[in-house]
């Protein structure tokens, strides 16, 4: 049977190259930012049943579990240096820390992003993460810096997570190619770390769409005190959602959920240096929309005509 220290020093110390002062094995770790650079800090948590169902895949799981707070850190233009694992296991299973491990690794060595520290505990399965990431002081990209006039983009493609969910519920019947190419999106996010660092300092708000864009983009609305026209047929869907009926691919690229795609305001005139912020960091943006001074959502068709749309984001205890 292996102890708490067994189980940390097995699966969790001395797996990557050391940069923080001082990492895994005292009572807290040091980390020393790079001169005149500002720590970017963010926590997420995975609970079992909640965010993943019972007997996930634990290499997906531990990709997961990093790459949504990655993702957090790129919607604020930072750079990932290090981070924290909180564990509750139920119990201490050999292979599913082994290919935890191995799917949390993969990620972090991806991004140069070092565990530092971490708790272990006995409980029901719940995975949380905090992430240290570093950006210039003044470039960070704050929800509330939304300014009238702006472009709305959108990273990547939408609503992907929220059909391999319908597939799974049964609610849609998606050929086993389709489920596991939607399905891919939902258990493997792509955290838009270059995209995000490439735009710090460049656009004005932005965020990660974690539970629907509408929602996620009512925050920036909220915290930047202003209103926005979407383009609903602008709102990029991969090859899949694209081939369903328009109200589903709407309402799933709208409201869908467990994107981890960027939504990102940025002025006109900036309109050059996105397009070469998306190139540099290999990162496809879709123009959707603009920021208006009346507060509210409002949508539109592909022709432009008003549409009335009734969407609404995740929230937990709702
Ligand atoms: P404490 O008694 O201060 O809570 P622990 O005994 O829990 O310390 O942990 C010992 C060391 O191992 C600490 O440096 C802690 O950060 C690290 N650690 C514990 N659990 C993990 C984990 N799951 N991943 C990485 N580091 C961990
Ligand atoms: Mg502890």
């Amino acid at each position: 049977m292996l102890s708490e220290f067994d189980l940390i020093r097995r699966y969790f110390t001395g797996r990557q190259r050391a940069r923080a002062t001082l990492g895994i094995g005292d009572d807290c770790a040091l980390l020393t930012p790079a001169p005149g650079r500002q720590l970017a800090i963010s926590t997420d948590m995975l609970v079992e049943d909640r965010h993943f169902f019972a007997g996930e895949d634990p290499r997906r799981l531990g990709h997961k579990s990093l790459a949504v707070n990655l993702s957090d850190l790129a919607a604020m233009g930072a750079t990932p240096r290090a981070f924290t694992l909180a564990l509750a296991l139920p119990h201490a299973d050999a292979a599913w820390l082994e290919a935890f491990a191995a799917g949390l690794f993969a990620l972090a060595d991806a991004h140069d992003c070092e565990l530092i520290g971490g708790d272990t505990t006995k409980g029901p399965l719940t995975i949380c993460i905090s992430v240290f990431g570093e950006l210039a002081p003044g470039t960070a990209l704050r929800r509330a810096a939304a300014e009238v006039g702006d472009d709305i983009y959108i990273s990547g493609t939408l609503g992907d997570a929220r059909l391999a969910l319908a597939g799974y519920r049964g609610e849609l019947a998606l050929s086993p190619a389709d489920l596991a190419d939607a399905a891919a999106r939902m258990h493997l996010p792509t955290p838009r770390v270059a995209l995000g660092q490439a735009l710090a300092g460049l656009a004005h708000a932005a965020l990660d769409i974690s539970d629907g864009l509408v929602g996620d983009l009512g925050h920036i609305l909220q915290a930047s005190q202003v209103g926005a026209t979407l383009d609903v047929d602008a709102l990029p869907a991969g090859p899949v959602l694209a081939r369903q009926p328009q109200a589903l691919r709407r309402q799933f690229t709208a409201a869908g959920g467990d994107d981890y795609e960027l939504c990102f305001t940025a002025a006109p005139a900036a309109r050059a240096a996105i397009a070469a912020a998306a190139a540099s960091s290999a990162t496809p943006v879709t123009r959707v929309g603009r920021i208006e001074a009346a507060p509210g959502l409002r949508w539109t068709d592909a022709s432009g005509a008003a549409l009335a749309l009734e969407l609404a984001g995740f929230d937990h205890f709702r």
